[in-house]
């Protein structure tokens, strides 16, 4: 079963040109139609806004992007307000970063940190949880997500970019509570997508990201494509589908399914293209099986954190942000507890100075190259 609910739209830009961004997004909205704006309606903005970054570093959403959507509440007379709760940094200092306050200025928009949050229950086994008050009692969300690999996920995409909605470091929390377990993790965002409900979603793909995502370890891939969908799960099966991985490899999309949020099957909309050669993270699961394989998984087949101690600059964002406090600082060095680590590569995420990597055990090494990766 097909219908307008599993409709992606696909539109070539290939460059960040107001001139073609603007209509190219008006055209989409109007097309997708789920949201319907009357006067005064609050709609919430929420970009990717992982960490400060320059736009060609393909980290955040492109500042043209939420400039387009701004102006788009704006004439369809509604108000618009741009939210997040960055993994690292603050919003404000991402809007100066990344060119948003330049992109903005005159627009009548409210830009704010998610701070308060309210309690949602949803549901085994996760109970409540502490979601964005600014993302629950909005009448609307445009959810606008990078085209990016994420080291842990494979991608971070739609139903991924609801993650934001967690507030400050309640977001490490729950991957402490979810563990190293992509499948559950991935059960956790979709419960979140589906509490907070976006409206409409836009994957900004025009300049996305491949290899080590979703931070600045991560290498910007020219794509050239807006992704556009009123679910989530459907827009990120479109993304899946441009790169040629099947969308139950993708957590999330798996979870969705498996979930009856969506169907594999998208309706197919626009100028939809395949992408040569776009390079996944490498990602060993050490989730399944008894308590002693998942700890030799972790221990010898899958990727560690390691810091270049030439990039570090010891600013603590690492350290800080690591659910399992595997992080510590020493003398003038960092140092990793492997055996507390859980694998969920946030410290990556929030290294705004690229200083560290994921690196295989020797052993590991040895397997890949024997194997297949999983989302292959
Ligand atoms: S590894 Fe990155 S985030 Fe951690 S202390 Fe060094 S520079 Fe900061
Ligand atoms: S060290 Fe990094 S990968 Fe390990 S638990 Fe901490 S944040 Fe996650």
């Amino acid at each position: 079963m097909i219908d307008a609910k599993n409709a992606v739209y696909f539109k070539k830009i290939n460059k960040y040109d107001y001139s073609l961004i603007r209509p190219a997004f008006f055209e989409m909205m109007g097309t997708i139609g789920s949201l319907k704006i009357a006067a005064n309606d609050t709609v919430l903005i929420k970009p990717n806004f992982l960490t400060h970054a320059k736009p060609e570093q393909a980290v955040v959403t492109h500042p043209l992007i939420v400039k387009v959507a701004v102006e788009y509440v704006l004439e369809m007379g509604g108000r618009p307000r741009i939210s997040d709760s960055p993994a690292s940094g603050s919003v404000k200092k991402i809007m100066k970063a990344g060119g948003f306050d330049e992109a903005l200025k005159g627009l009548d928009v409210e830009i704010a940190e998610f701070e308060d949050y309210v309690k949602v229950d949803v549901g085994e086994p996760f109970g409540e949880i502490e979601i964005a008050r600014d993302a629950m009692e909005t009448d609307h969300i445009i959810n606008l997500p990078k085209f990016k690999t994420h080291v842990m996920m494979l991608m971070t995409l739609g139903v991924k970019n609801l993650f934001g909605c967690i507030v400050g470091l309640k977001k490490p929390a729950w991957h402490l509570k979810t563990g190293v377990d992509g499948d559950y993790f991935a059960r956790l965002l979709v419960k979140i997508y589906a509490a907070v409900n976006p409206t409409v979603t836009i994957i900004d793909g025009i300049l996305g990201m491949e290899g080590q995502g979703p931070g600045k370890s991560g290498v910007p891939r020219q794509i050239g494509v807006l992704i556009g969908s009123q679910n989530s799960v459907c827009a990120d099966i479109g993304a899946c589908r441009m790169v040629r991985m099947r969308p139950e490899s993708l957590f999330t999309t798996k979870a969705a399914i498996e979930m009856g949020l969506a169907l594999s099957e998208i309706d197919v909309r626009g100028e939809f293209f395949e992408i040569d050669g776009y390079k996944m993270p490498i990602r060993w699961s050490p989730s399944g099986g008894p308590a002693f394989i998942q700890r030799f998984t972790r221990r010898h087949l899958t990727q560690r954190p390691v810091v270049d101690p030439e990039a570090c600059k010891l600013c603590g964002d690492c350290w800080t942000y690591c659910p399992a406090k595997a992080i510590e600082k020493k003398d003038d060095s960092l140092v990793f507890d492997y055996d507390k680590c859980i694998r969920c590569y946030c410290c990556i995420e929030v290294c705004h100075h690229a200083a560290l990597k994921g690196v295989e055990p020797v052993f590991g090494k040895l397997i890949n190259r024997l194997t297949k990766p999983k989302h292959a």
